[in-house]
């Protein structure tokens, strides 16, 4: 299978605003997550693990230069976020919100970079 990207680069400001407020509308308990998962996806590095589907290295937000390695087809991720309350980060987030950005797309698979 080919690995399609979607960029930073085609992804416009109101898309990413508009996958932001329908995960907020569904997930209105999750808004910090998610809000902190939009400025990953747009100031950060996401890439796909090359050798597993579905598992992303994802760039720290507070932390620029460190990685988290999120695995978006089981929906886990290493950082102490998700490892204490088992709730989906804002590096799955991220993910997330990226996978929902590549379908708006039409792309199958996704990476980023920033
Ligand atoms: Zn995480």
């Amino acid at each position: 299978m080919t690995t399609r990207q979607v960029t930073t680069a085609t992804v416009s400001i109101a898309e990413l605003r508009d996958v932001v407020r329908v995960a907020v509308e569904r997930h209105p308990e999750a808004r910090s997550r998610i809000e902190a998962a939009a400025s990953i996806v747009l100031l950060r590095s996401i890439s796909p693990d090359p050798e597993y589907v579905a598992c992303f290295t994802v760039e720290s937000e507070s932390e620029p230069g460190r990685f988290h390695s999120v695995d978006h087809g089981v929906g886990v991720c290493d950082c102490a976020d998700y490892q204490r309350r088992g709730l989906r980060c804002k590096h799955l987030w991220s993910v997330r919100i990226l996978a929902a950005l590549a379908r708006l797309h039409g792309r199958q698979a996704v990476a980023v970079a920033a």
